[in-house]
């Protein structure tokens, strides 16, 4: 049984949903599957951390750089590639 409030949560998940910046992410952890590898990418209060080899030198890497691409506008500082 929907009822009218219902509806109206529902109308407006669908507003929210189309303004992704609305939401930002503080932390979360995921599991990324490489070509090669899987990799357990984390991302803490605007940091990332993965533990494959070329983030260690570099800071960066294509996970983190795709998971990015796949959050855009709901990270708080999106670095757009
Ligand atoms: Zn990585």
């Amino acid at each position: 049984m929907i009822d009218s409030g219902m509806i109206n949560k529902i109308q407006k998940a669908k507003e929210y949903a189309a303004e992704p910046r609305r939401i930002q992410f503080h932390s979360f952890k995921v599991q990324f599957d490489g070509m090669n590898d899987g990799h357990a990418v984390e991302y803490k209060e605007g940091n990332w951390e993965c533990d494959c080899n070329y983030f260690r030198g570099h800071g960066v890497c294509s996970h983190t750089m795709a998971m990015e691409r796949v959050l855009g506008v709901m990270l708080p500082s999106p670095v757009s590639v």
